[in-house]
């Protein structure tokens, strides 16, 4: 299929994700030869602007290596722009035309990525089924989050779509769901043999996933106090991370059988329960630096009464027979003390202790980002004539065993699957379906109860009750474990 002409057409070309992520993510994958030889990119939105304008904007965020110049160019050539209206189907027909042209021969494919608010989602998809759908090939349309805001208006959308594409055509982002570590989780629990028998509610204590952001939302809190931490982190990526972990093994690697059995671990979680949520909000730090002396509240774009978490943490209870009581802990936050994306598998105590109680749980960690690492904690005898035990750890750091390898941003691996048609890294309708039924009723509660967050302060680790909650769920810190950073040969 990749011989054939293919066009990849971009709304909201003049925004903030194209330029950003977009234009950058099709310019790496064309440099490295990965897309179709005859593939050419449209930029489309109102603005009036040209490929120049496009190229000027998106320079800061575009890596050029020496000797890519020339690349540099024909990439910018095989680039277009056409403004139009997103609501006039005149404009999608001008479009088309355009499209057209490029597409000699018998079979050609069209990707449209909507890089456009929520709010003209539904005119753009409409008018593409009406006059842009390719006639000699496939048609697929990227969609990003947010899927709504609820069950009620994430079906709705979910139901539009339906109505005009059918689901294969579809790729809704969920862009977590790209990376490396990630789409590792299956290779580690289903390619070794060491886990699996104790993958379960006999061995495992707790599992904790996290998402840190050292920012707030600097000046841009418009947006997200729509939405807050919960439907931002917790509600799509954290939950994607969830059901991989969680999940029965799938009968192959097809996505449709892999999505089969994400689905079917989130029908055995109920919907979050009240006691088990705990939100926060982060104020400003007096002594610190810049921004990190603003709160969530002294942002000009937030409401001044805004009860919107910026901070939540939330156990999920996943009832069968695998993991009935066990604790899956999803924790996210801004303005915290570090990046960090990561998951902590805690084992339980060793039942029939000789040690004095010296004995640590064993915690595999997961370490999406940044510097991808699994880590295994153990206890193992001091080194030495004593016969102490150590904290210690069976480590995988990416950047020390693969030196050589270039893991790819998320958005580069994520587009080309939707050129080769997988949608193993994509989020399926009924997996959002299940999302929402999980998370709208305490959303709903939050939002009916005016539920103040409690505070925290800007570059601390989030609210100081948040681990004395983390205890109640099984999850163990001692505060006993020293790492020894590898010094580099
Ligand atoms: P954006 O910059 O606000 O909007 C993209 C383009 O859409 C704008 O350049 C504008 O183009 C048009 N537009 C803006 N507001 C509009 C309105 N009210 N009515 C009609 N057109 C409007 O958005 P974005 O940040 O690029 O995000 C695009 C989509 O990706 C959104 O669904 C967003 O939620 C999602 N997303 C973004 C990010 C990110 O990092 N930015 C991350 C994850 C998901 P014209 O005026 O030229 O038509
Ligand atoms: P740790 O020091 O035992 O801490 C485990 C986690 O507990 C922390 O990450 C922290 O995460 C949380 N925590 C901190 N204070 C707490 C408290 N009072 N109550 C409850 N939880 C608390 O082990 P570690 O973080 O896994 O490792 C220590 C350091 O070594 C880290 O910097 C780690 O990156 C590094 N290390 C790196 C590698 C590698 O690169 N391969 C391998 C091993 C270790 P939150 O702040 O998110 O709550």
């Amino acid at each position: 299929d990749f011989k054939h002409p293919h066009t990849f057409v971009i709304f909201g070309a003049s925004g903030d994700l194209a330029k950003k992520k977009i234009y950058p993510t099709i310019w790496y994958l064309y440099r490295d030869n990965s897309l179709p030889n005859n593939t050419k990119f449209i930029g489309y939105a109102r603005t009036k602007q040209t490929v120049s304008d496009i190229r000027e904007k998106c320079k800061k965020y575009m890596n050029v290596r020496p000797g890519e110049e020339e690349k540099f160019e024909q990439f910018w050539q095989v680039n277009s722009y056409e403004s139009g209206a997103y609501d006039k189907r005149v404009d999608y027909e001008l479009l088309n035309q355009h499209i057209s042209k490029f597409e000699k021969g018998p079979i050609a494919n069209r990707i449209f990525y909507l890089a456009v608010p929520p709010s003209v989602f539904e005119k753009v998809t409409e008018n593409i089924r009406n006059a842009c759908v390719s006639i000699k090939g496939y048609t697929r349309v990227i969609i990003e989050k947010p899927f709504g805001r609820d069950d009620v208006s994430s079906d709705k959308l979910s139901n539009h779509l339906g109505g005009l594409f059918k689901e294969q055509q579809i790729y809704r982002i969920d862009h977590y769901l790209g990376k490396e570590m990630v789409q590792n989780l299956m290779t580690i629990r289903f390619a070794n043999k060491i886990f699996s028998p104790s993958w379960n509610r006999e061995n495992i204590a707790s599992v904790l996933i996290s998402f840190k952001e050292p920012f707030g939302t600097e000046g841009r809190g418009g947006y997200f106090d729509d939405f807050g931490i919960i439907r931002d982190v917790m509600q799509n990526h954290l939950l994607q991370i969830l059901s991989l972990i969680a999940m029965e093994k799938p009968t192959s690697l097809n996505p449709d059988d892999i999505r089969n059995e994400k689905v079917k671990v989130l029908k055995h979680i109920s919907a979050i329960d009240k006691k088990d949520l705990l939100i926060g909000q982060y104020v400003g730090n007096p002594d610190g630096k810049g921004d990190e002396k603003l709160g969530y509240l002294d942002d000009p774009t937030v409401p001044k009464n805004s009860v919107t978490p910026t901070y939540a943490l939330a156990a999920l209870w996943i009832n069968n027979e695998r993991w009935e009581g066990v604790p899956f802990i999803l924790r996210c936050g801004k303005a915290l003390n570090e990046r960090k994306a990561e998951v902590r598998i805690q084992y339980k105590d060793v039942p029939g202790d000789i040690f004095d109680g010296k004995a640590q749980r064993n915690e595999l960690v997961i370490r999406v980002q940044p510097g991808e690492a699994l880590y295994l904690k153990m206890m193992c005898k001091s080194p030495g004539l004593k016969f102490d035990l150590v904290e210690t750890e069976l480590d995988l750091t990416y950047s020390l065993r693969y030196k050589e390898a270039d893991v790819p941003d998320a958005y580069e691996r994520l587009i080309l699957d939707v050129f080769t048609g997988t949608q193993m890294h994509f989020v399926r309708n009924d997996e959002l379906t299940e999302a929402w039924r999980i998370f709208t009723p305490i959303l709903k509660k939050l939002e009916e109860d005016n539920v103040k967050p409690l505070p925290y302060v800007y570059g601390s680790r989030g609210p100081p009750e948040a681990d004395d909650r983390l205890a109640t769920y099984n999850f163990k810190y001692s505060g006993s474990y020293k790492w020894q950073k590898p010094e580099l040969p």
